[in-house]
């Protein structure tokens, strides 16, 4: 490629077309290129076009390195996708085939996208179906639409909530088409509240609502999901947080201490809950999605109403979880980013956070986040620098994410892919020099 010509000696800018041309080292579309390069001539600086073009390719999706201990990261994509969940089933690149996404190939005849994924992950959870869609907003607003439209949904006043990002429960309910029959109160709710709500009232279904990213404490009471299942109409439980099973199975080290109290589809389950709804995103440790599961027959309800179409899974996503289930059933825990990451034994990030040889070696407190297991707090390690370095961090090749308390800038391992140290110590001491040189 010929470097740009001297565009600051002559008063007669460049060519769009040849000051295009001169930046396609930077392996962006040529046509995003013309427009850097145009709006660098437009703005009397056509000097500035390379500045215009890189800048465009950093607002673009690209990896970050998550150094905030918060596992679920809302703001960087909550659940990490590795190479382990993307990787398919029987080699290939998961992307780049086609696929029997809805082909029958047995028969010859058109298939049903919920019959890879979803019956995995029915089988993971123990229900006898499930179904995908794509985000569990999107999961609860179906199930209300397909099971109680027109009719009233009996919900505790301590579970009217709002779960971030505009997820209100009463918005939801109403949007749906259900009428929102409130019971109990704020911190007591009581099964009578709920039995009284079904006997008097047209009620379709009684909805938990985990407390995902809040607690109630103090005063308060609430049923247990058995105690909600004999009431004469079905029970659903919004769990939100995905996680498929107490027992956890797929670690190695069995359920972490921290994890305790967290419900669990199967457990919710086979307490006798009709249907449970969570995010694929969340500690499922997979892409954005939203999981319907349990009885048959409700399954097919949702699937069934026209919402089901509006909302459903996309085949990328789709394989994602199915590769993802696959190695939940395999019990490969550790291939997950999220639980891999989760159940790093605090004396290895230590020993990574000395080898970065910067900095200061410190014991922190990590945190699942994304709107789950509010208050609980994973031992954690990383390192400290003096001041506050965050955006000299944020500034480099891949942009390094950390958190500031009193001018102190901590990074924290538990976060970060061991693959990605050597970027981090390089950053921190980038981050620090700049200090030094002024
Ligand atoms: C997170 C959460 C939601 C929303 O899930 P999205 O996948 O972000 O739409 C709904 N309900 C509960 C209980 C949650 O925890």
């Amino acid at each position: 490629m010929p470097p740009p010509s001297a565009t600051g000696e002559h008063a007669r800018p460049p060519s769009v077309d040849s000051l295009a041309q001169s930046l396609a080292g930077s392996g962006l579309p040529h046509g995003l290129l013309v427009d850097a390069a145009r709006a660098a001539i437009a703005a009397g600086d056509p000097a500035g076009a390379a500045e215009r073009a890189a800048a465009m390719e950093r607002s673009l999706l690209r990896p970050v390195i998550n150094a905030t201990g918060v596992l679920l990261h809302t703001n960087l994509g909550r659940a990490p996708l590795g190479t382990a969940a993307l990787g398919g089933t029987g080699g290939g690149t998961a992307a780049l085939r086609y696929s029997n996404l809805e082909f029958d190939t047995e028969r010859g005849t058109r298939g049903d996208r919920h019959a890879h994924a979803g019956r995995l992950l029915a089988r993971l959870c123990g229900a006898e179906a499930a179904l995908v869609v794509n985000n569990c907003a999107a999961a609860v607003t179906l199930v209300l639409g397909a099971l109680a439209a027109g009719r009233g949904v009996a919900v505790s006043r301590g579970e009217l909530v709002e779960i971030g990002g505009g997820f209100r429960v009463p918005e939801i309910v109403a949007q749906s088409g259900a009428r929102l029959v409130e019971v109990g109160t704020t911190n007591r709710t009581r099964r009578q509240d709920y039995a009284a709500a079904v006997e008097t009232g047209d009620v379709a279904l009684c909805l938990r609502v985990h407390q995902s990213n809040y607690r109630i404490v103090g005063f308060t009471e609430a049923p247990a999901v058995g105690e909600l299942v004999d009431l004469g109409v079905p029970l659903v439980v919004d769990i939100g947080s995905g996680l498929l099973d107490e027992a956890c199975q797929w670690l190695a080290g069995g359920p972490p201490q921290w994890l305790r109290g967290e419900p669990a589809a199967r457990q919710t389950l086979a307490a006798g809950a009709d249907l449970v709804t969570f995010s694929g995103d969340k500690l499922l440790g997979g892409p954005q999605a939203g999981v319907i599961a349990g009885s048959a027959e409700s399954v097919a309800r949702c699937a069934r109403h026209p919402l089901a179409r509006a909302f459903r899974a996309g085949g990328l996503v789709l394989e994602t979880l199915q590769s993802l289930a696959l190695t939940y059933l395999h019990r490969r825990g550790d291939e997950i980013p999220f639980w891999r990451m989760a159940t790093t034994p605090v004396a290895e990030l230590r020993a990574r956070a000395a080898a970065l040889d910067i900095g200061e070696v410190c014991d922190m407190a990590a945190t699942t986040g994304g709107g789950t297991l509010p208050g609980v707090e994973i031992p954690s390690a990383g390192i400290v620098l003096d001041g506050d370095r965050a955006a000299e961090l944020r500034d480099h090749d891949v942009p390094v994410v950390a958190r500031v308390t009193e001018q102190r800038t901590f990074l924290d391992l538990r976060t970060v892919d061991p693959a990605d140290d050597g970027i981090v110590a390089a950053a921190a001491r980038r981050a620090c020099a700049g200090d030094a040189a002024g």
